[in-house]
């Protein structure tokens, strides 16, 4: 193993840990961030801020209350161990389970073995330094891997090429959602050169699609048995839907709670739960951050300070993947007190999953990773976008929408038509970023930058 395997990992580790020790104590944390680093990391990057500013980003960028970045603790910790178990699994020689958006990653869990996922490798390239995904997809490029695809998945080919992420001895892809992931799925397969499972996920999600995606699933644990050689641990499994069901059950409510007005302003960590989601939202960890969530929105729902009502001027819609290398709420919030009241990825309306069988059991959480967003809108035709974004235009008395229109990311792109149609309808305006979800050199900051404050100037909301 040479010195500069999996590096960032564990650079990341160590800089989550000082992070986390920081987070016991919030008070003194926003206060710090608040006065001394956020103001230097919100407008640009430089060279001085370029380390730290996309952690940060995550963190609120300076403008996070203590009990914000209170919730953040469980997260940032959350995070640090499933990277650690990782890296022992790997020294250890013990299998890594690599799986895709839609794979209920918590079932192969049950086998006792780590798990990773290609999606979690692009956000942690992002809390250390925006360059290094650049490197990763010229990485990918030269290799041959075509740029047609969605840069979110040739920067997990690039991880895999520079060492960045220990190699699976698995990989359970699935066939669902994207034309991108599925079509990287394979590349990522052969470039790691582990066994592959592929687990054909439903298109759409009528009762039987659900019907479909369960009997896939048993096939599945019938397939992880064998592989393993040993039983699911079924207890291990209730207990994680038991803990899924609370961290899903606070965060429908939190949902909910962004319908007041003023809106109790949390979409930013919502979308960071997006990546719990994605790796381990069965902890303890994760249903201790939603809790934290909800108890900071019932409380500013309940009393509004004078300060929440005058900030909101703007209520926000974010539809689409943001693009992490151009984290804009808090710089849109700072501007033009424009709140963003719900977006793609972090909006949760994920059912309780039946825990009386193991047959509910299984169907519902096949059921969950469809209903996860940004799943939940991709793996349908393209109404599954444009008919919620309709809803909550409505439900979430909406001033605009902004679509981030990622290159690379089709089904969204396509749609565009649909939604500048759904907006009309619905009178109100709707931004295109057309902005690439890593690569900051195909659209930079700036230029995002002056086309958002070119909208939100010519609608009346800025100077
Ligand atoms: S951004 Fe779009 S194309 Fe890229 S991985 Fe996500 S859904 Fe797929």
């Amino acid at each position: 193993m040479s010195q500069k395997d999996f590096m960032l990992l564990r650079k990341t580790i160590r800089t989550n840990r000082l992070v986390y020790g920081l987070l016991k104590f919030p008070r003194l944390t926003a206060f710090l961030l608040t006065y001394l680093l956020g103001p230097r990391m919100i407008e640009k990057e430089t060279p001085g801020n370029r380390d730290t500013r996309f952690g940060l980003a995550r963190l609120g960028s300076g403008m996070a209350t203590a009990d914000e970045l209170a919730s953040m603790r469980w997260y940032i910790i959350a995070m640090v161990e499933m990277m650690e178990n990782l890296l022992k699994a790997h020294e250890k020689g013990e299998p890594i389970v690599c799986y895709d958006w839609s794979v209920p990653s918590e079932i192969i869990r049950a086998f006792h073995v780590e798990t990773t996922s290609p999606v979690h490798f692009n956000r942690l390239s992002f809390n250390n330094n925006s360059d290094y995904a650049m490197e990763m997809i010229d990485k990918a490029d030269g290799e041959g891997l075509d740029y047609d695809m969605c840069n979110l998945n040739r920067v997990a080919m690039g991880a895999i090429l520079d060492r960045q992420m220990p190699p699976p001895t698995l990989y359970v892809s699935a066939s669902h959602p994207c034309d991108s992931s599925r079509t990287s799925n394979q590349i990522l397969h052969y470039l790691s050169d582990a066994e592959h499972y592929v687990l054909e996920a439903p298109y759409h999600r009528e009762k039987e699609d659900l019907d479909f995606y369960a009997k896939n699933l048993w096939d599945m644990i019938a397939f992880l048995e064998k592989h393993f050689n040993r039983p699911l641990d079924w207890e291990k499994l209730k207990k994680s839907v038991e803990n899924i069901n609370a961290f899903n059950k606070y965060l429908r409510e939190v949902t909910v709670l962004h319908r007041a007005i003023p809106s109790p302003n949390l979409a930013l960590y919502l979308q960071n739960t997006f990546s719990l989601h994605m790796t381990i939202p069965e902890t303890d960890y994760a249903v201790n951050m939603a809790g934290k969530l909800l108890e900071i929105a019932r409380e500013r729902v309940a009393r509004p300070t004078r300060k929440m009502k005058e900030k909101e001027r703007v209520r926000v819609i974010c539809w689409d993947p943001v693009p992490p290398a151009f984290d804009y709420y808090k710089w849109i919030e700072k501007h033009f007190g424009a709140i963003v009241v719900i977006d793609y990825e972090g909006s949760n309306f994920i059912p309780d999953i039946d825990t009386s069988s193991r047959e509910a059991m299984i169907r519902g959480l096949g059921e969950y990773r469809l209903m996860t967003g940004m799943i939940r809108q991709t793996h349908g035709d393209a109404t599954f976008i444009t008919e919620e974004l309709e809803q909550y235009i409505d439900e979430y008395s909406a001033d605009c929408a902004i679509m981030n229109n990622t290159t690379g990311c089709r089904g969204n792109v396509a749609a565009k038509k649909l939604i500048i149609d759904v907006c009309r309808r619905r009178g109100i305006p709707v931004l295109f970023l057309d902005v690439d979800i890593y690569d900051k050199r195909i659209n930079s900051e700036a230029e995002m930058k002056t086309k958002i404050r070119d909208f939100f100037v010519s609608n009346g909301w800025g100077r």
